[in-house]
């Protein structure tokens, strides 16, 4: 049966749901990933991976959503809480500019106190001095955090986020799109399945291309997972409006789940045998991104024969995986390396996955990055003075000091 399953995946076939967990459960893992690797082939026969060089900010780590998978939020109140100031937004632009990013990957916690218009503010302030330099900005439960904080539909946010600058939406905050484990995770409230398929269906009917995550290795079956690829696959074939796949492990440490549950991280295998059905079922995803920040630079070079094409971001920041334990950091040169030693050309390319040219520091002399920077130092608790500007919600918030 798997050589015929087999079989059809090489004739290019599509899969249902119970052919892929079939794959996903028997397949032995090389034959996985020669399947895996011949539709990448098959998809970039250039022998091109690309990679952005962008950086990962995170400008709040306020949130009241409070998931039980993550080690990043802070309460309301909290003295390790922060929001970054724009002075400090617009520095870590021109250092991600002076090593020839492209992007801004934004993403933060649902903090009550920053209102629509300070991200409206934000993107035209970002947008009136850095004119070419893209926002690939708030993950769909952000939006939905928006809507319901200005009390206005998730169109209607996009729609006014557009015009203030946004130009893509990243996947995060989609976990497992199955409602019996969003429940277990406790992100139900800040978004159910459908809630984060209707904002990426929004985003793409609004003309934004998006990219589509799973966060794997909690409490969700195979069979949840799979569920969870037919989701993003079936809203493809609906729009067509996502770039790319981006597959991570639930990273266990400092985090209330791993506390309440013996969660052992997921193998290097377990990530290499997802990335592969995910290129499978995904047929209709032109770009697969290796996950190193998770996984490691040796075995998100591994990916590249296992369905992936791209390299993903360039690692200037990260706050994120750190604060679960994780600390993987990969400069260009390093991400070249990775590439070319596994037998491909490495080019940057645009939020897009538009080749821009060869590694820039090829082209020109660029600084490298030798520690990973943090949104913040330990201990900065410096409030910024804009935010005086912007009605609070929190009772915090409202007793802060106005300008
Ligand atoms: S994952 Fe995002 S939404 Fe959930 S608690 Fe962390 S910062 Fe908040």
């Amino acid at each position: 049966m798997i050589d015929q399953l087999a079989d059809k995946v090489r004739a290019g076939e599509r899969v249902s749901a119970g052919e892929a967990l079939e794959l996903y459960r028997d397949a032995p893992t090389a034959l996985l990933g020669r399947l895996a690797d011949a539709i990448r082939a098959r998809k970039h026969p250039e022998g091109i991976v690309s990679y952005i060089i962008d950086r990962n900010v995170n400008y709040t780590n306020v949130c009241v959503a409070k998931c039980n998978f993550c080690a990043f939020y802070r309460p309301v109140g909290s003295p390790e809480g922060y929001v970054l100031g724009f002075d400090e937004l617009f520095r870590k632009i021109d250092e991600t500019i002076a090593v020839g990013g492209v992007q801004l990957l934004l993403q933060g916690g649902h903090n009550p106190d920053l209102p629509l218009s300070w991200y409206e503010d934000l993107f035209r302030a970002v947008k009136a001095r850095y004119p070419s330099f893209k926002l690939h900005a708030l993950s769909p439960p952000e939006v939905i955090h928006l809507s319901r904080l200005s009390q206005l539909p998730v169109p209607a946010i996009i729609e006014r986020l557009i015009a203030a600058g946004l130009d893509s939406i990243p996947g995060g905050g989609a976990e497992i799109l199955v409602d019996r484990v969003r429940t277990l995770l406790h992100c139900d409230g800040k978004a159910t399945a459908d809630e984060w398929l209707g904002v990426m269906r929004h985003a793409h009917h609004a003309g934004l291309r998006t990219t589509a995550t799973m966060m794997y290795g909690t409490v969700e079956t195979d069979e949840e997972r799979l569920e969870h690829l037919l989701r993003l696959r079936a809203l493809q074939d609906e729009t067509g409006g996502f770039t790319a796949f981006i597959a991570w492990s639930f990273q266990p440490g400092h985090t209330e789940l791993s506390a309440a549950r013996l969660i052992h991280e997921a193998t290097g295998v377990e990530y290499l045998r997802t990335l592969a059905i995910a290129r499978i079922v995904l047929d209709n995803v032109d770009n697969l991104q290796a996950s190193w920040v998770t996984q490691g630079g040796k075995v998100g070079q591994l990916s590249l024969a296992y369905g992936a094409n791209d390299m993903g971001s360039v690692m200037i920041e990260e706050n994120v995986v750190r604060a679960a334990g994780a600390s993987y950091c990969m400069d260009e040169v390093e991400i070249v390396r990775n590439i070319e030693d596994a037998g491909f050309a490495a080019k940057r390319r645009s939020m897009h996955y538009e080749i821009l040219g060869d590694p820039i520091f090829r082209e020109r002399e660029v600084p490298r990055m030798h520690e990973l920077a943090t949104a913040r130092a330990d201990g900065d608790t410096r409030v910024p003075v804009e935010l005086a500007n912007y009605p609070a919600r929190s009772r915090v918030g409202k007793k802060r000091p106005t300008v």
